[in-house]
């Protein structure tokens, strides 16, 4: 079985940034994803774009896209089960920890099969945008400060997976690293084989084979912000998998999670 569980819903166009909250964006997006053999698709928009979850922003980036509904996002994924399409609803939740109770709160009562955990910004500052991190800190202290909240985030109880997980080689700059302490946390958080950063300065999967190795269960995800990005370059993500020993991917449903045998 082939899933892509990471996509965020967009009006078409290579740079529309505008979202699409709506069943037919699904059906847009799960065509793309039939054409290139995925059986299942995730809808996981960033969190920080509705506005239920305002109080725990203060980034600009942030607050200026904090307007939609979540129940207009679930409305139209739900509508798509309910016509038949095999997608997930999901959330890509930024770990925050001043504020992961609150939001865990407002996000209790809607009916996720899966909730992705991020880390984009530590203090303030992003890891996936420069200068953000990168400025006034070495490779090495991005790094550590990076791992530290990763393991955190999954310590942390709030997700069933582990997005992009070493997204801070992002932009090619790498240092040796022990990923035991986040392996250790991971307690049956699945851990996302992600084809983003093939698209990325350091044109790689996410993560590498030293972290995913650890990991008892995975996910596959193209995190796609276009129709077209659906389902892109899974290959790879199951060529790494394979080559890990992974024979399964794991499916959620309801926050519960199944194995199916891989590819
Ligand atoms: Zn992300
Ligand atoms: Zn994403």
């Amino acid at each position: 079985m082939l899933v892509d569980y990471h996509m965020h819903l967009r009006r078409p166009g290579r740079d529309s940034d505008e979202v699409d909250h709506t069943v037919e964006a699904v059906e847009r997006y799960m065509e793309t994803a039939r054409a290139r053999g995925v059986d299942e698709i995730g809808i996981t928009e960033h969190v920080y774009y509705f506005a239920e979850t305002g109080f725990a922003w203060s980034l600009p980036y942030q607050l200026e896209r904090c307007t939609q509904s979540l129940e207009r996002y679930c409305d139209a994924v739900l509508e798509a089960k309910r016509r038949g399409l095999p997608v997930k609803l999901g959330l890509e939740v930024d770990w925050v920890p001043e504020h992961a109770e609150e939001l865990a709160t407002v996000l209790e009562p809607y009916p996720w099969d899966f909730l992705l955990g991020s880390v984009h910004w530590i203090d303030g500052l992003a890891v996936d945008q420069r200068p953000g991190l990168w400025e006034g800190n070495t490779v090495e202290e991005v790094w550590s400060l990076y791992t530290r909240e990763l393991e955190a985030a999954a310590r942390s109880g709030h997700f069933d997976v582990l997005a992009h997980p070493d997204l801070v080689k992002i932009f090619g700059d790498r240092v040796e690293w022990n990923w035991q302490p986040v392996i250790d946390a991971l307690d049956g958080v699945a851990l996302e084989v992600s084809t983003a950063g093939l698209r990325k300065p350091v044109r790689d999967l996410y993560p590498d084979a030293e972290l995913l190795g650890g990991a008892r269960r995975i996910t596959l995800a193209s995190d796609a912000h276009l129709a077209d990005d659906v389902g892109r370059d899974l290959d790879r993500a199951v060529e790494l998998a394979r080559a890990t020993g992974f024979e399964t991917v794991t499916v959620f449903e309801g926050r519960r999670s199944r194995q199916e045998p891989l590819g």
